[in-house]
């Protein structure tokens, strides 16, 4: 277990209506744990990003976008802005989420973009990196994610860096209910931390939080959370009922 504040924060994808949103919020209410110990956020489709950061109440629970755009205004139909986040009080972005990549076409120089354009307006990104199972099998793994996250971080300050959250997630575990090893895992994510070094030195290395993510589930996420570089959960299908949410927080 590292001196990093740990950050669990859940993936809902496109899925919940208004409804099941505001039902989940009540039946977490009162129940997250305390902010010294563990930070907690939700990612939520667009529309649901008000709703959610309007009735949390007191609870702990921090806000994320799934996606974002890199203009704050123009001819970009159906966009949503980085400062439209901010102004909402939304806390966090996904950027590089694989399916983003892979369904709408995202490059690593897009996701980049993203990222300044996040801390341009004070919204913290969360950076995805992950492998296929080709690349994994191929052994491929360090030189794949270390490529993305050097890519990612193109022209970010280290003080940036530094409050950055990079979630390494390998596409062959995402929604399959095949969890990497808690060794493989904390492995990659030490691949991670040592770009981040070797870019911007130990402190800012030190700092960054690096989360796993994977069909992490309430049974598996204590082994996974006391490993050395892993610093939190970035979870899908766990997240979205809120007694299983509740339960990946139950070792805080
Ligand atoms: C994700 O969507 O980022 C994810 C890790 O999903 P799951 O936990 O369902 O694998």
């Amino acid at each position: 277990m590292s001196s990093r504040k740990p950050f669990i924060a859940g993936n809902w994808k496109l899925n919940k209506n208004l409804k099941e949103v505001l039902a989940f919020l009540d039946q977490i209410d009162g129940k997250l744990p305390s902010e010294d110990k563990v930070e907690v956020a939700i990612a939520a489709p667009a529309m649901y990003l008000v709703p959610l950061v309007h009735h949390r109440g007191k609870n702990p629970l921090k806000v994320a976008a799934e996606n974002v755009y890199f203009k704050n205004s123009g001819a970009f139909t159906g966009e949503t802005s980085p400062q439209s986040l901010a102004d909402e009080g939304v806390e966090y972005s996904i950027i590089g989420h694989s399916e983003r990549r892979e369904y709408f076409h995202e490059t690593d120089e897009d996701i980049n973009k993203k990222a300044h354009a996040l801390f341009e307006v004070g919204v913290t990104p969360i950076l995805c990196c992950g492998e296929t199972l080709e690349t994994f099998e191929a052994g491929k793994t360090a030189q794949w994610v270390s490529n993305q996250i050097e890519a990612g971080l193109k022209g970010l300050s280290a003080e940036q860096v530094s409050k950055l959250v990079i979630a390494y997630e390998p596409i062959w575990a995402i929604g399959t209910g095949k969890t990497a090893t808690a060794e493989i895992a904390d492995e990659t994510c030490g691949v991670v931390r040592s770009v981040v070094e070797k870019l911007y030195g130990k402190n800012v290395s030190e700092a960054v939080r690096i989360q796993y993510g994977g069909s992490v589930k309430p049974e598996t996420v204590a082994e996974l959370m006391s490993k050395e570089n892993i610093d939190g959960a970035l979870v899908g299908g766990a997240s979205l009922v809120a007694d299983s949410f509740l339960g990946l927080l139950d070792i805080y």
